[in-house]
């Protein structure tokens, strides 16, 4: 097989009417060289690792040669950035060159992200830097690996051409993987423009790739909404149960696959506090992390809105039926979340009342600016019978308020083993997170030539619920001087 015909492409966005994108070509680099190969997600879909890293694969994924089949464009949407209309945003950098149908019948986008300017650029050079490319190869793998619906990094490849942001930095194009590239923004950008054919074909697209039940309903556009409401509710529990923050969620940066996508200045928390912000612009918090979920239901109520043309031809009944979908949320993500969280607990009947419990957990790792992952991590080690939280305390300190607490956790407990119980907590509370400082360190070293902290960072995180001898430094919180409080978009 030639290594063109890597890709076994089968492109149904591309089959969309033209005003869903503008077709272009990416545009080529200078110098391809690989950075980095997922090999996994090569098999996973299918495709052979081996021509990936050949001259001509490299090639493909650097934009300068196209493979067989792809029909390239740039996906046009709109926004709300941080709460305000945009009503045309559009891929100013990411050309998407197909979708495959891998081994398991799984349809994915495969999108190179820095390829060139296209007609969304605006005043964008249509360009990424290496350090935002191996960012986001890292958390969105880092994301996968905790069980976390996400886009993916097939590879990145570095460019030889210099980008130039507050200063020149080398340049790097990501291959991005994802269910659809499909988003809030998408449906916004039809709605807004009054185009309810359009509307009505990108619906339909939607339903046939993620809600093909929705297509048999009685009302398939209600469901097709149901069914991302239910995808965003689950996303976010698993989010706050990570102690994930996206930092950009604009309703162009949402989904409706619902994974988590555009890794821009997403951060996780070291120690523990509902309101933490990292974003630099995000400053009034609107994206905190504890905003997070009120911030979904505001996006969908956007969808909602978009999709009110859709769902009746009696206005106040469709507005009826688009709050009646939207208002499912909230319980959708609290049962999740009671349910995510409770099993951080060791807690695997989760009732009601155990949100007290989770809830007086976080205000103690608030009030000790205890480590978020390293907390959970301890509390599974403790028994459930015998007073041995030493190693936990030493994140508290020794006040009542932990022993009050624990005292509570061990009668809810009461009855479990703790062998089991501990197996099944490692199994939820991760041991290794993409620390801020661990993948600063990784990045200011790959910029500067050396990819090896970059790919023992990523092998570490490959298998994040297992404690790995010798690797002690990746579980760590950052000590005092190596804290990052701030992200940067870095685009
Ligand atoms: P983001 O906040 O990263 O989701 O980006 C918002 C918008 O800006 C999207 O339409 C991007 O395609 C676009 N954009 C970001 N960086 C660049 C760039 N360097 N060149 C062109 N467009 C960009
Ligand atoms: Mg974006």
């Amino acid at each position: 097989m030639a290594a063109s015909e890597i890709f076994r492409f089968d492109n149904t966005y591309a089959r969309l009417p033209g005003r869903f994108f503008a077709r272009l070509d990416p545009t080529a680099v200078a110098a391809p060289r690989l950075l980095a190969l997922n090999t996994g997600l090569a098999d996973e879909l299918g495709l052979d690792a081996n021509q990936l890293t050949h001259p001509d694969g490299v090639a493909m994924l650097a934009g300068n040669r196209l493979p067989t089949g792809a029909s390239p464009l740039a996906m046009a949407y709109a926004g709300h950035q941080f709460g305000n209309w945009v009503p045309q945003l559009g891929d100013g950098r990411a050309i998407l060159l197909g979708e495959v149908v891998d081994p398991r019948g799984r349809r994915r986008d495969i999108q190179l992200k820095g390829a060139g300017p296209t007609p969304f650029s605006r005043m964008g050079d249509g360009r990424a830097a290496i350090g935002p490319v191996l960012r986001e190869f890292i958390v969105s793998e880092a994301m996968a690996a905790l069980g976390v619906p996400t886009t993916r990094a097939l590879a990145a490849v570095a460019t030889g051409e210099e980008v130039f942001r507050e200063r020149p930095l080398p340049g790097a194009v990501l291959t991005r993987v994802a269910s659809s590239h499909i988003r809030v923004g998408t449906f916004q950008f039809f709605a807004a423009r009054q185009d309810f054919d359009a509307l009505g074909h990108l619906a339909d697209h939607v339903i046939a790739r993620h809600d093909p039940a929705a297509a048999d309903s009685a009302a398939p556009y209600r469901a097709l909404f149901d069914g991302v409401v239910a995808r965003q509710a689950t996303l976010l529990a698993k989010w706050m149960a990570v102690g994930f923050i996206h930092g950009v969620m604009n309703t162009d940066n949402m989904s409706v696959a619902g994974e988590t996508i555009d890794y821009g200045p997403c951060a996780f928390m070291d120690h523990f506090h509902p309101e933490t912000v990292f974003s630099s612009i995000d400053q009034g918090g609107r994206y905190a992390y504890i905003n997070q979920p009120g911030i979904a239901q505001w996006n969908l109520a956007c969808l909602a809105q978009a999709l009110v043309p859709l769902l009746d031809g009696d206005q106040d009944r469709a507005v009826a039926t688009a709050k009646e979908g939207l208002d499912r949320f909230p319980a959708l993500f609290e049962s999740a979340y009671l349910e995510n969280m409770a099993a951080k607990l060791g807690i695997t009947d989760s009732r009601q009342d155990d949100l007290a419990l989770i809830g007086d957990w976080l205000r103690l790792l608030t009030d000790h600016q205890a480590d978020f992952t390293t907390a959970f991590r301890r509390l599974g080690q403790v028994s459930v019978t015998a007073d041995d939280s030493e190693p936990l305390r030493a994140l508290f300190g020794d006040g009542d308020d932990l022993r009050a607490w624990l005292a509570r956790w061990r009668s809810r407990l009461a009855g479990t083993e703790d062998t089991t119980r501990q197996a099944a907590m490692d199994a939820v509370n991760p041991c290794y997170i993409p620390r801020n400082h661990l993948v600063e360190t990784a990045l200011d070293a790959a910029e500067a030539g050396d990819l090896a902290p970059f790919e023992a960072l990523l092998e570490v995180l490959r298998q994040p619920y297992t404690e790995q001898p010798g690797r002690g430094r990746y579980a760590t919180p950052p000590a005092e001087e190596e804290v990052v409080r701030q992200t940067f978009c870095g685009t």
